[in-house]
């Protein structure tokens, strides 16, 4: 694996601890909720500190789509209005029924909270009952949970006209509930959802789903959110590479916020300040460029900053695009702990080593969840981290932490007590020496250092498994032959090309080749949806094009010949990919 100790050593003595501290303060002061007066406060602060520090920035100000969830009200029927109201929360892209009250009788269905942040978009409670009329049908849904999109999406399927999520704790987290990534087009919109939904904490959601046991218990819900196309800014900035400036790594993170939003994500806005000017400093010993992105809309448009840039950008990124780097939730306090960092496969070892060198710590991977502004997978460029470091697991267990998506695991995640107290600019030191010494790797690296025989793999495990559900109906044998044949071609491949620039060779054809590569590896591991496009925000397995398979023994009989049908289209389609993979890494002639 390529580095450059002096180089690393060089820009983790850099970083000063001054801009982010400076940062924090003045964030702690915005509510930076998408496109507000505190939000564009904000962006103008990242971009008057990038001018005076001579990091060159462009600031794009493009239209977004969001919901801003204002408030709700809860109400048990027949008390009247103030009487038996219980505190919730609607998520963003809930439906907003102005002052109307939705009423209806409580159907309780009981779920499990996630275990872990992989889980997170699991939807346990949501899966129809097979045969007779539905329960959920005509009622008002009450589950555990957060209101994750596919949850949400499937009760609305089943005919539930509004949802109460229960919280796993005293807290109520903000959040969004719609599939739709990024702004809607003409046909996404209509998966908007259009029935109330709300969260409410533990104690209140016992008593209700006690309530809801007995029977007959009635409930009044009012939503207000505000929704629609709004001005939001975008500052990027660009530090050229002294050799090959074309080619670029994109680093990013989001800097709205629920409330303040501290830990979610003031620490990751200052950590991108702080990698812009200590990258600015070593420019002319950089190789390639980075590009450094703040992005708003995320909290409240689903990513729809990153979004944006990804359909503005495609061209670029499609063509040089090396890899992107996400920054979500770092320098949060006690998250001394590297055992949930998502990386993709091709990955693991940049990120491992990175890990080790820079901070000694062992670092455990998991699979990038469909989430977090990993928005360039239908692009393709090979991804890593989101969030990095966490308190470590045994210690959250200890201190009875439920599952949460960011603040290093802390229950203070989309609440009003994400505040200072929850950074840790010591813990952030530590995190920006893992981040500078990825990035200054994947910038200098002679061939890009992603191993796509780790990507083969993790597909050849899932495809395997795939074949054997899909035994009698579909044969996807042939794919399983196919990965193995591109993952040997990959492995002589590399080897040819490591010997042709050890010779002196150009590398720029050879390092085209491999971002063409992940173009076709990254869609096929990560996608449904054809490239470009944005799939929706739920949850995917490895090649979720081929994940039908699970589902075809267990179809009844007069199913199963369409979901051969469809089934069959994919491997068609799957084998192409494949086909066009071994293309990009034909023999190199000694
Ligand atoms: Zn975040």
């Amino acid at each position: 694996m390529f580095a450059d100790p002096a180089l690393e050593a060089d820009a983790r003595r850099s970083i000063s601890l001054d801009e982010p501290s400076s940062l924090l303060d003045r964030f702690a002061t915005l509510t930076r909720e998408s496109g507000t007066p505190d939000e564009h406060a904000a962006g103008e602060y990242i971009a008057e500190r990038l001018r005076a520090l001579g990091v060159p920035v462009t600031v794009h100000r493009p239209d977004l789509f969001l919901s801003i969830p204002e408030r709700s009200e809860v109400r048990l029927i027949p008390d009247g209005p103030g009487d038996g109201v219980i505190a919730s929360r609607p998520p963003a892209f809930a439906l907003s029924t102005g002052g109307a009250d939705v009423t209806g009788e409580l159907c309780y269905v009981p779920s499990k909270y996630a275990a872990g942040t992989g889980d997170l978009f699991d939807t346990p409670s949501a899966a129809a009952a097979a045969g007779g009329a539905d329960p959920v049908a005509g009622k008002i849904v009450l589950t555990e949970g957060y209101s994750m999109p596919g949850t949400v999406r499937a009760f609305e399927q089943r005919g539930a006209i509004a949802q109460v999520y229960i919280h796993p704790g005293a807290a109520i987290h903000e959040g969004i509930c719609t599939t739709i990534w990024g702004a809607p087009t003409d046909e996404s919109v209509s998966r908007k959802p259009r029935t109330p939904v709300v969260c409410v904490n533990a104690p209140d959601g016992a008593r209700l789903a006690k309530l809801a046991s007995t029977g007959g218990a009635r409930l009044a819900i009012r939503t207000w959110l505000r929704e629609g196309w709004a001005p939001c800014l975008v500052p990027v900035a660009e530090i050229r590479g002294a050799v090959d400036p074309d080619e670029f790594m994109l680093v990013h993170g989001h800097y709205d916020s629920w409330y303040v939003g501290i830990g979610d994500n003031a620490v990751g806005d200052a950590a991108l300040l702080e990698l812009a000017r200590v990258l600015h400093g070593l420019r002319a010993r950089l190789q390639r460029s980075v590009r450094i992105a703040w992005w708003p809309g995320h909290s409240t448009g689903r990513y729809a900053g990153s979004t944006w840039y990804a359909d503005e950008f495609a061209d670029d990124l499609d063509t040089w695009c090396i890899a992107h780097l996400n920054i979500d939730s770092p320098g949060c306090a006690d998250a001394t702990a590297y055992e949930e960092v998502m990386w993709m496969a091709e990955a693991a070892g940049l990120c491992t080593a990175a890990i080790k060198d820079a901070v000694s710590e062992p670092a455990a991977g998991m699979r990038p969840l469909r989430a977090g502004d990993y928005s360039f997978n239908q692009i393709g460029p090979t991804a890593f981290y989101m969030l990095l470091s966490n308190i470590p697991i045994a210690e959250r267990k200890r201190r009875g932490y439920y599952a949460v998506g960011g603040n290093g695991g802390s229950p203070t995640w989309h609440t009003p007590n994400d505040l200072p107290p929850v950074a840790s600019l010591p813990i952030l030191r530590r995190d920006l020496e893992i981040y500078l010494t990825t990035i200054v790797r994947v910038l200098n690296a002679p061939l890009h250092p992603f191993d796509y025989t780790a990507a083969v793999d993790e597909m050849a495990a899932a495809v395997a498994g795939y074949r054997d559900r899909a035994a009698g109906e579909v044969d996807l044998g042939p794919i399983v032959d196919d990965l193995a044949a591109l993952r040997q071609q990959i492995a002589a491949w590399r080897a040819g090309a490591e010997r042709r620039v050890a010779a002196g060779g150009d590398r720029r054809p050879l390092n085209a080749a491999l971002r063409r590569l992940a173009r076709i590896l990254v869609p096929l591991n990560y996608a449904r949806g054809e490239r470009f496009d944005h799939d929706p925000a739920t949850k995917f397995g490895v090649v979720p094009r081929l994940e039908l398979a699970n589902r075809i023994a267990a179809a009844p009989a007069d199913r199963r010949p369409f979901l051969r049908t469809a089934l069959r289209r994919e491997r068609n389609k799957v084998r192409a990919m494949l086909r066009a993979a071994r293309r990009e890494v034909e023999p190199i002639p000694a």
